[in-house]
């Protein structure tokens, strides 16, 4: 599904990404952790599309066609999904509404008439049935007053609505407390199918304690040192960064 080679990226300048490569199929969870500043965001926003980092060298590709030229807009609209890192408050736009928008926004990029008012519903139904999200936060304005649990579930209720080939969570330092890391594993686990894949990005292990990934790997100065299972992430727990950086160096 998503095919990376050597993948070269940077921002003014600043080398990031020193030659990824990455293969990530349909029906697999994979879960690339590392240390801060070892270029896991940087990733994200690239497979996304961000313009601010430049592609050096190197290629992406999902579904076999070639990302490199195509807006973030687009990427989405081929079913790309990065969650978001800030979410922006949106007082008076309530969660359904947000999420109805982004749908028809999408269908319409896509040439498709909006969704019909009853097969929008029966979707939300569905989704938050899953998801166990109930009819009043449905109601909520957008991120308004939210706590870090309710973005969390509000970001997996989109990701689920969205129904992206490829979603990618970037969950980044900011606090994921348990009740947050529960939400993001327990939406993972039920919308992990043989259609579509999952990229986790994550500092912590304990997210990989609830999410169990097909394949692990760790970046470590804008490359990926080292790729294994579960296990990996077991090893980190344990011995912590330290000895895969000094893998690398070798
Ligand atoms: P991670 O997500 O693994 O913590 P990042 O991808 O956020 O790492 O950052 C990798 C490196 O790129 C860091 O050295 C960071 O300072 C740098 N970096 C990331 N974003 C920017 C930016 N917008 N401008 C300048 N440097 C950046
Ligand atoms: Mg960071
Ligand atoms: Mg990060």
């Amino acid at each position: 599904m998503l095919e990376i080679k050597n993948l070269h990226a940077s921002i003014e300048d600043k080398k990031i990404l020193k030659g990824i490569n990455l293969e990530v199929n349909a029906g697999e969870v994979h879960a690339i952790m590392g240390p801060n500043g070892s270029g896991k965001s940087t990733l994200a926003s690239v497979i996304a599309g961000k313009e601010e980092f430049d592609i050096k060298k190197g290629t992406i590709s999902l579904n076999g066609e070639d990302l490199e030229e195509l807006a973030p807009e687009e990427r989405a609209h081929k079913g790309i999904f990065l969650s978001f890192q800030y979410p922006v408050e949106i007082p008076g736009v309530t969660v359904t509404n947000f999420i109805k928008t982004a749908i028809n926004e999408s269908r319409k990029a896509r040439g498709l008439e909006d969704m019909p008012a009853n097969q929008m519903l029966k979707l939300i139904r569905e989704k938050s049935e899953l998801l166990e999200i109930d009819r009043k936060f449905l109601s909520r304005s957008l991120n308004e007053g939210f706590s870090g649990g309710e973005k969390k579930r509000n970001e997996i209720f989109q990701m689920a609505m969205m129904e992206p080939k490829l979603a990618i969570l970037d969950e980044t330092d900011s606090g994921l407390d348990i009740d947050a890391l529960r939400i993001v594993a327990n939406g993972v686990n039920k919308l992990r199918s043989k259609d579509n894949a999952i990229i986790v990005i994550t500092h912590y292990q304990r997210l990989l304690d609830y999410i169990v990934p097909d394949f692990v790997h760790v970046l470590h100065d804008g490359k990926i040192v080292k790729s294994g299972t579960k296990e990996l992430a077991l090893e980190l727990e344990e011995k912590g960064y330290d000895w895969i950086k000094q893998e690398a160096t070798v």
